[in-house]
């Protein structure tokens, strides 16, 4: 079913998986993890597209068994920055062919030092959007609470977030943020400027205080001072820190629905664990208010 349509009638509660690197266990792995959040009934699971292109063969797999085996709705992404127009046409026939309605369009990170051949085809996600018209997707794309990195302004990445809306994307989905005023301000800006898709807000519970740095350098996402220090206080108390990340994300997430947000995507890390810890503790929000 086309995620467009869903959020016309109910809000939406997805998960985020990536294809592993390698096949073999990897991929069993997933296929089991992805039929056990299968289990916890997601309006979509998503499968992201590697920045460099090499595991799209994965990604348009994983899609597959997500959609036709596990029988969720599949949310294939694709990048545009490494791929050709015969790879997105490949890809695009063959996501048709195997009834995923679904794709998430994105330029992806530009790798250093080859910034220039990176985006040769299609230099935004615009321009894939654009591209993949004809094939009749439902389209979605990327938006950033606290702007992209590569942007001058946060005035002008809105102005780019509506670019994608009129080139065919008709529902977003953001970059994970820990406080939730910057998603509040994007949702404002966005309408005030005549975005009128739904935003879906993307959450992803911390429970590793390693990753505290790479979400800064990543994705440029700012930690609130009271949630570092929790963090930072227990950090060498892993099962304490999950408990935080957990509940941090739970009350994240019922701010969200209380102030309107159209749904939650849950970057989950392939770790159905977490999926399965979120969902049993906001068993009555998602029943009924989902
Ligand atoms: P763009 O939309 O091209 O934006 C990149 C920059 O260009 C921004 O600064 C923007 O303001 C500007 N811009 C946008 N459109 C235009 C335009 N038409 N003209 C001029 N400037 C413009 N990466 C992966 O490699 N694989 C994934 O599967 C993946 N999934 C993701 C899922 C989500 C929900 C999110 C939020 C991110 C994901 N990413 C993924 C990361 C993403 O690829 C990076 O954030 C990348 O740097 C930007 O991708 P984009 O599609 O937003 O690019």
């Amino acid at each position: 079913m086309r995620i467009d349509e869903i959020l016309k009638h109910k809000r939406t509660l997805s998960f985020e998986v990536f294809p592993p690197k390698k096949g073999g266990e990897g991929k069993e792995k997933l296929l089991a993890t992805i039929d056990e959040l299968a289990g916890l009934r997601p309006d979509f699971i998503s499968v992201t597209y590697g920045a460099g292109g090499s595991n799209s063969k994965n990604t348009v797999e994983i899609a597959d068994y997500i959609q036709n085996s596990a029988h969720v709705n599949a949310l294939a992404h694709i990048t545009g920055g490494p791929s050709s127009p015969e790879t997105v046409d490949g890809l695009a026939r063959t996501l048709k062919e195997r009834g995923i309605e679904n794709v998430l369009c994105l330029r992806g990170d530009k790798p250093v030092g080859y910034e220039a051949e990176y985006c040769k085809y299609f230099a935004h996600a615009t321009d894939l959007a654009e591209y993949l018209t004809p094939y009749h997707f439902t389209l979605g794309a990327a938006c950033y609470p606290e702007g992209h990195v590569e942007c001058a302004s946060l005035y002008a990445d809105l102005i780019n977030m509506k670019k994608k809306e009129e080139c065919g994307a008709t529902f977003f989905i953001t970059q994970l943020f820990y406080d939730n005023t910057y998603y509040y301000r994007l949702v404002n800006e966005a309408r005030r400027i005549g975005i009128v898709s739904p935003i879906i807000p993307g959450i992803m519970p911390l429970v590793n205080p390693k990753n505290i740095r790479r979400i800064k350098e990543m994705c440029g996402s700012a930690i609130p001072l009271n949630f570092r220090n929790m963090i930072e206080i227990y950090a060498e108390h892993p099962a304490v820190m999950e408990e935080i990340g957990l509940n941090y994300a739970v009350y994240q997430i019922i701010d969200l629905i209380a102030m309107g947000a159209p749904g939650v995507h849950l970057y989950v890390m392939n770790n159905a664990n977490t999926a399965r810890a979120v969902c049993s503790r906001l068993e009555k929000v998602f029943d009924e208010l989902f």
